[in-house]
């Protein structure tokens, strides 16, 4: 056989290309996946591995402020970027090395270099021409750097996370999860930080109890909130840029972050040639099954721009390889997924949101927890803890959980299970509490706050 012939050919060694790529060569196809940059991608490299060692870093300063409170003393503590930016090469190398060595070891061939396809079932790497019976793109997205003119010149999530020196103050544009997890970040680590955003709210799309409380919390800490004041335009002014607002006004800033949104990278895979058309997003649709326009052409992940979430992009791209491959098909089911935005403190949710149930006429009893966790309370910090259950009046099962505070990430991950399976109000409410946590207020909701629709 031909080396270059394949089973599966995946494009994109990201989360979603490389779990797929060893799901299938665990069922004995012959794999091969081909990646233009560093192995690992967006998840590992640029995205939420640095992201969340960032996260960890600017965590420190609320954990300063609040040691004092607690009897210690520790003088005056300050953060040097470089030290982070090198501590951060080398876990993302070391894990890079990891990700290079799983593929070895599944037996599955790396072919290093960009991918363009050729034909059907042909697809050129530089001089390499390799055939696939079947195809997968897994190339993921990259930060959309042309929302508002002239921003293209500024940073994106990208470049932020390979800073190796802070500037005094920034301006963050957009108020998505990665807009405000940076600000969160940045403020933290000394940089005083504006959120520019055009809608009333940070976060839309979210449960509105949980975008008040997210816009709260950005402003308790030291965040100057511009909510309906999206630039219309970014300029370069010597060293700085200003943002030109909508009434005129223009603001410098040595700093500018764009996180205006993420596009699928679909240009210049010569999907033309195969009878795949992106959507409007630069998106390729997929069936529930994954099936592009192309026979024996599949994608996932970010490139299908539906849930842009790694743990989405792992299970399609196992869920797939199971089907191809495995002895029977299987569809992953997406309509229950957990997601949360590490800002600080930190939001996380499963489930819709209160206004999308009442919309759909469902009639729902809203349980909520509003409180001062005891960490906060013992040092009177402002910092509170919001958790929101919404439960189906007529069947009791618990549509919905959503959370803003210390920790909610790991709560409502364990959360998700009981609503996976179905669980009901009755069963949270036979649950013991394990005391003194904050997740127990989870299962010590009483009466409903109110009941709508
Ligand atoms: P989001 O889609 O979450 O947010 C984009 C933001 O940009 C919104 O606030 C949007 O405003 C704003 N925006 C878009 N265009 C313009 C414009 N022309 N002018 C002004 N504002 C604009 O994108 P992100 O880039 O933050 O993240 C991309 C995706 O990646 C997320 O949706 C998520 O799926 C994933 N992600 C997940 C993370 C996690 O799991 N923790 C972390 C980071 C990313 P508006 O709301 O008004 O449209």
């Amino acid at each position: 056989m031909n080396p270059d012939d394949f089973d599966y050919l995946v494009i994109g060694a990201g989360s979603g290309g490389v779990a797929s790529a060893r799901r299938a060569a665990a069922h004995g196809a012959k794999v091969g996946i081909v990646e233009a940059g560093r192995v690992g991608g967006t998840c590992v490299l640029r995205g939420c591995v640095p992201k969340k060692l960032l996260m960890y870093a600017a965590q420190f300063r609320d954990a300063f402020a609040e040691a004092a409170g607690y009897g210690w003393s520790v003088g005056h503590p300050h953060f040097e970027m470089p030290r982070w930016a090198a501590a951060k090469a080398a876990e993302t190398q070391r894990l890079e090395h990891v990700y290079r060595q799983l593929l070895a070891g599944s037996k599955v061939a790396l072919i290093e270099g960009r991918a363009v396809i050729d034909a059907p079932g042909r697809v050129r790497v530089g001089d390499r021409v390799l055939n696939a019976k079947h195809l997968l793109i897994a190339t993921g997205a990259q930060p959309v750097r042309d929302s508002i003119p002239g921003i293209e010149g500024c940073a994106t999530s990208d470049e932020l996370l390979d800073l190796h020196r802070l500037p005094p103050s920034a301006a963050v544009v957009g108020s998505g999860y990665i807009a405000l997890e940076f600000a969160s970040m940045l403020q933290r680590l000394g940089v005083a930080t504006s959120l520019f955003y055009r809608a009333r709210l940070p976060l839309r799309g979210f449960d509105e109890d949980l975008r008040t409380r997210a816009a709260a919390a950005l402003q308790a800490a030291g965040i100057t909130l511009h909510p309906g004041a999206a630039p219309r335009a970014v300029q370069r002014a010597g060293d700085a840029w200003l943002l030109i607002l909508d009434d005129e006004r223009s603001l410098e800033f040595p700093f500018v972050l764009n996180a205006t949104g993420r596009r699928p990278n679909t240009a210049g895979l010569g999907l033309e040639t195969i009878g795949i058309t992106p959507d409007a997003d630069g998106a390729i649709p997929v069936d529930a099954r994954l099936r592009t326009a192309a026979e024996n052409v599949y994608a996932i992940g970010d490139v299908t721009h539906r849930l842009n979430l790694t743990p989405v992009a792992i299970a399609e791209g196992r869920a797939l390889a199971d089907s191809l491959f495995g002895p029977t098909p299987r569809a992953v089911d997406l309509s229950l997924v957990s997601s949360a935005v590490f800002m600080l403190p930190p939001v996380a949710t499963i489930g819709p949101t209160e206004a999308e149930l009442a919309a759909s006429g469902t009639k729902l009893e809203v349980f909520e927890a509003d409180f001062r966790p005891m960490k906060q309370a013992f040092i009177d910090g402002h910092e509170r803890c919001y958790m929101k259950l919404l439960v189906d009046a007529a069947s009791d099962r618990v549509l919905a959980a959503h959370m803003i505070g210390a920790d909610a990430p790991e709560i409502v991950q364990s959360l998700a299970v009981a609503l996976t399976a179905g669980a009901t109000k009755a069963q949270f409410d036979r649950t013991i509490a394990m005391h003194p946590t904050a997740a127990e207020e989870f299962v010590l909701m009483r009466e409903p706050a109110r009941v709508v629709g």
